[in-house]
């Protein structure tokens, strides 16, 4: 039977970066450029709500970051550490030694070291609590409330394929073992632009990430900015493999599909052709898929110039679907 502190140690605890504190003391230290404001934010997954409990222990690892660094890269924030609280049932090796391990690989790949925690008995289950903390610049800090009538709204990555995948695993969707090989990656591995992010202050005017669905994560951004937009389905990213489906899966999927973690901004049309070239420099795949209005509320047109009209808007922890 291992202690606490050895299993602190064992999966952990790694050498933390020049100028930093890590694991061991009371507290940690991290660096805050002058001039920058700590940015912060912390999520917490349930098994059995947030992941299924058959998950690959390597990918939770690295979704239990990559959600958290997802939130940084919506202010435009430079990630700069991570605290982990992780209360397990039992001490299961190989789970922790995978779990740390994804954990550490995408710390690593984007600046963001493990430099504390708390680790604990659970009654029931894993609980996994992720705190990260980053740091911006306060005068281009990305709000959701600062959009203007007439930006241009833009998404990055993909959408549609974490949701199919999920409908996959819970069996909402028919059996497809294509489908769910080509949708599965974007569930259980998201990759948020963190690198492109940092470089979207003072370009872009509001940003937040997809973790809800399009539509009702932009509907943050419209009603906290005062204004609304009309997006045209046809221009939206989606991912190859949701492209196929029928259209009212696929339009869930599409626009109220949650699980994505990749970024919704908008941005002045002057802003364009830096954004391209950012978005080619970093590698990112960029659309733009409407525009904000001075009218309120939020027009999703087909091909058609017809209003697209969802039956549920996207994830509510609360509502009717949890
Ligand atoms: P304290 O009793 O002072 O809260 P702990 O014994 O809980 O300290 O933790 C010892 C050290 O290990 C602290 O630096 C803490 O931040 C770190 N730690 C504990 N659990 C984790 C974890 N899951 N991930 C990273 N660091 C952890
Ligand atoms: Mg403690």
């Amino acid at each position: 039977m291992s202690s606490e502190f050895d299993l602190i140690k064992r999966y952990f605890t790694r050498t933390a970066p020049d100028g930093y504190l890590g694991v061991g003391d009371d507290c940690a230290l991290l660096p805050i450029p002058s001039g920058r404001s700590l940015v912060t934010s912390t999520d917490l997954l349930l098994e059995g709500r947030h992941f299924l409990s058959d998950i690959d222990p390597f990918l939770l690892g690295h979704k239990t970051l990559a959600v958290n660094v997802s939130d940084l890269a919506a202010m435009g924030a430079v990630p700069a550490g991570s605290l982990l609280g992780l209360a397990v049932p039992d001490v299961d090796h190989a789970w922790l030694q995978a779990f740390s391990e994804g954990f550490h690989a995408f710390a690593e790949a984007c600046g963001c070291p493990l430099i504390g925690g708390d680790t604990t008995r659970s009654v029931d289950g894993i609980v996994i609590s992720v705190t990260v903390m980053g740091h911006v610049d306060p005068k281009t800090v990305l709000r959701r409330d600062a959009a203007v009538p007439g930006d241009d709204i833009w998404v990055t990555g993909e959408l549609g394929a974490p949701d199919v995948a999920l409908a996959l695993l819970q069996g909402r969707l028919p059996h497809d073992a294509q489908l769910l090989a080509a949708t599965r990656p974007a569930l259980e591995a998201p990759q948020p632009p963190w690198r492109f992010a940092q470089r979207l202050g003072g370009v872009g005017h509001a940003a937040l990430d997809i973790s809800d669905g399009l539509a009702q994560d932009l509907g943050h951004i419209l009603r906290a900015s005062g204004c609304g937009a009309t997006v045209y389905y046809a221009k939206l990213p989606i991912h190859p493999g949701v492209a196929s489906l029928a259209p009212s899966v696929q339009h869930h999927a599409v626009l109220a599909g949650g699980d994505v973690y990749q970024l919704c901004f908008t941005a002045p049309s002057s802003q364009r052709e830096r954004l391209h070239t950012m978005a080619n420099e970093e590698g990112v795949r960029l659309a733009r898929v409407g525009v904000t209005t001075t009218e309120p509320g939020l027009r999703i047109l087909d091909d058609n110039g017809k209003q697209i009209i969802l039956e549920s808007a996207g994830f509510d922890h609360f509502g009717d679907r949890a």
